[in-house]
């Protein structure tokens, strides 16, 4: 699995299905563009917030309501940033956002101006000049901003 793969998994799911007596069966049966970027941002920021719920019991140690010790909380913990990821990457494909090429991008675009001399690829391959262009792009960067991060990525990918 790589993240476009899940990005794409998971729209699938999330517009499939029914709702039958108020409960999603088969999929979510929501279509991406039902909610606005908003709503997104919203339920993926509840989910961050559910982690920082877990965090908060694991400064403590454990859980006062469920007696849940230090070791299940983590666990507690990853289940809650897996549901940050899932929504993550719905609010991307609403955005029109493909968050694997947008993370490569981005994370390439880092690396070059503090000089770490590695660059991650997508797919197996390096991403093409195009997909950087579109990618950020999509992410509203200035078009000269765009050319000075290509510049940037060429470089790293060269060292
Ligand atoms: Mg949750």
């Amino acid at each position: 699995m790589n993240i476009r793969d899940f990005q794409k998994a998971n729209v699938e799911r999330c517009q499939s299905g029914s709702i039958i007596e108020g409960k999603p069966v088969g999929g979510f049966a929501r279509r991406i563009d039902e909610w606005t970027l908003e709503r997104w941002h919203c339920a993926t920021s509840g989910e961050l917030g559910e982690a920082a719920n877990v965090v908060k019991k694991l400064f403590r140690g454990f859980d006062l309501t469920t007696g849940k010790d230090a070791a299940q909380l983590r666990e507690q913990l990853g289940h809650e940033l897996a549901d940050v990821f899932a929504y993550l990457v719905l609010f991307a494909e609403a955005a029109g956002v493909d968050l694997e090429a947008a993370a490569i991008a981005k994370f390439n675009e880092v690396n070059a101006r503090i000089g770490y001399d590695k660059a991650l690829t997508g797919g197996g391959g390096l991403l093409s000049e195009q997909e950087v262009r579109d990618t950020l792009g999509v992410l509203g960067v200035a078009p000269a901003a765009v050319d000075a991060a290509v510049a940037r990525a060429k470089r790293a990918v060269s060292l």
